[in-house]
């Protein structure tokens, strides 16, 4: 493999981009980064605080404040591990807000840029291909539809224990899709040199060893 490669993987809620990227990492032997998990941990410390997510300059402060760190799985704020509350309910519905913050956005792109550049990675996203790497190696943006995206994050919601019911989620997917797609700074767009897989009827394994095929013929 070429000694220094980034996968920049973008795509919608749902579309399999973090399952399919931990598969193509473990196979390629190289490391994954979950740059939704930043966001998502900023978030979780703005709610554990009672910081409202509307009040803008009081996350951007928090953002400068704090630390995370990504480990494999674990996630890492201030040193304590949050991975199992980031994905809680109240921080799906909320996430974006924090998430549109330019500040934010510079801080979290500064690490992740400073993460890919020592070793090759995949990283997970909304703006790698377009913003954070628009060099990456290889460049791939997930969609499928809806109803798949809100039937598999169901399940994810489910096997972690909580009530879920299948419309609300379905309409959480799209209201976060459509905050991530309209923000001014650096939204969700598929970037024009991207490779499109719908996953819909792909399993993750299908989708990882497209990818890699593609990743090992171009070497
Ligand atoms: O990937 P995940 O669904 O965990 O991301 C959570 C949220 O973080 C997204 O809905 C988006 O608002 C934000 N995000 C982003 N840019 C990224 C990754 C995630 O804005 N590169």
């Amino acid at each position: 493999m070429n000694t220094h490669i980034v996968i920049a993987i973008d795509g919608p809620a749902g579309s399999g981009k973090s399952t399919v990227a931990k598969l193509i990492a473990k196979k390629l032997g190289i490391v994954y980064i979950d740059t939704g998990a930043m966001y998502r941990a900023l978030a979780y410390k703005a709610y554990t605080m009672d910081i409202s997510f509307e009040d803008e300059k009081s996350i951007a402060k928090l953002a400068e404040a704090i630390e995370i760190e990504l480990e494999g799985e674990k996630v890492l704020l201030d040193g304590i591990r949050v991975d199992g509350h980031i994905r809680m309910p109240v921080i799906n519905e909320n996430v974006s807000k924090v998430a549109k913050i330019r500040q934010v956005r510079d801080i979290m792109v500064m690490h992740q840029r400073e993460m890919g550049k020592k070793r090759s990675v995949v990283m997970d996203g909304r703006d790698i291909g377009t913003h954070v790497f628009p060099n990456a190696s290889y460049k791939f943006f997930l969609v499928a539809d809806i109803d798949e995206r809100a039937r598999r994050r169901s399940l994810e919601l489910i096997q972690k224990g909580y009530e879920v019911e299948f419309g609300e989620i379905k309409a959480e997917l799209e209201n976060r899709d459509m905050q991530d797609s309209t923000r001014e700074a650096s939204p969700l767009i598929k970037a024009s040199d991207a490779l499109e897989i719908d996953t819909t009827s792909k399993t993750p394994e299908e989708v990882a060893d497209t990818i890699i095929r593609l990743v090992r013929t171009e070497e």
